[in-house]
């Protein structure tokens, strides 16, 4: 995340011709001012904006998207494309939502399309794996960039080369955790707690509300919600405990896949206990307890010839 701040600050600097340093004063006098309540890169965008500095005209990196910023323009080779799916908008039409990622030299990110002659795109065979893209006047929304009816979506023949397709995790240990990091862990699971089951719009993937058999999405009203399972598993790597949220897609990976037997998958978490594994994911404070938890993205064995190579040292 550190680079990724400093590119920013380069960025402001370079166009705003104020010093790195200037920049840097401003931005801790920011986050003072409101008590460390905003992020670094949060407090960054403030400043850019305060200094009268759009990136509405600037190509961004992929790595140079922060959540929160608007009308950005980026450019990046399509690695994953996904069928559109159908849903209901809350008037009771048929909406359409694609999903893409791309990538670039620096990241990868994951775009949402909700513009029909952006879909139609995918649905013609324009936007396929492999194509480059140029992406105007988009939103970021946590960490997925969004395009509605006012971006822009365009196939270029721009070539990008050694794209990285592979997130940024930098590993780190459990103590040295902050707020929001994207990092890996090689950790023991040490405790595991019963799975809780939730339900999410199969459009949007954010949590359906029940009331009965109805499930509601906020943006996409009444909907046939997918049924999820979360785990809650306690890391330890020796430097700290870390509570984790372990979700449906990376469960398996962990060892868990009978979660609706109640004995087997109690065998299956006590064979877990003492595990060492590699987690990626991202630092979150959860609200209920006000302490940092680690959001599971990934899971890895440890790779043997790792081991063997620690084991000569
Ligand atoms: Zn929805």
């Amino acid at each position: 995340m550190i680079d990724n701040y400093d590119r920013i600050i380069e960025k402001i600097s370079k166009i705003s011709n104020v010093d790195k340093e200037e920049i840097e004063r401003k931005i801790e006098a920011k986050r003072a001012k409101l008590s460390g309540l905003i992020s670094k890169e949060g407090a960054a965008q403030v400043v850019a904006a305060e200094l009268g500095i759009s990136f509405d005209n600037e190509k961004l990196k992929i790595e140079e998207l922060l959540p929160g910023m608007r009308k950005v323009n980026t450019l990046g080779k399509v690695v994953n494309v996904t069928q559109p799916r159908v849903f209901k908008t809350k008037k009771g039409d048929d909406g359409k939502v694609a999903n893409l990622f791309i990538a670039d030299d620096t990241s990868n990110i994951k775009v949402v399309l909700w513009d029909l002659n952006h879909i139609s795109l995918i649905e013609s065979g324009k936007i396929v794996e492999g194509i480059v893209i140029e992406i105007s006047n988009a939103s970021m929304r946590d960490n997925e960039l969004h395009l509605g009816s006012f971006s822009e979506l365009k196939v270029t023949n721009q070539s990008i080369e050694g794209v990285k397709t592979e997130r940024n995790f930098k590993e780190k240990k459990i103590s040295e955790l902050k707020n929001s990091d994207n990092v890996k862990i090689r950790a023991f699971i040490v405790q595991s707690f019963e799975p809780k089951f939730f339900y999410v719009c199969p459009s949007c993937r954010k949590k359906a509300t029940q009331e009965g058999n109805i499930f509601t999405c906020v943006e996409h009203g009444k909907v046939i919600a997918d049924k999820k399972a979360l785990i809650n598993i306690i890391l330890d790597d020796g430097t700290e405990t870390i509570r984790t949220v372990a979700f449906q897609d990376n469960l398996a990976d962990v060892g868990l896949t009978d979660l609706e037997n109640v004995e087997e998958l109690i065998l299956q978490r006590e064979k877990l206990l003492g595990k060492e594994m590699l987690f990626y994911g991202t630092v979150r404070n959860n609200k209920v307890f006000n302490t940092p938890e680690f959001i599971i993205e990934k899971v890895d064995e440890i790779n043997p010839d790792l081991l063997i190579k620690e084991l000569e040292n």
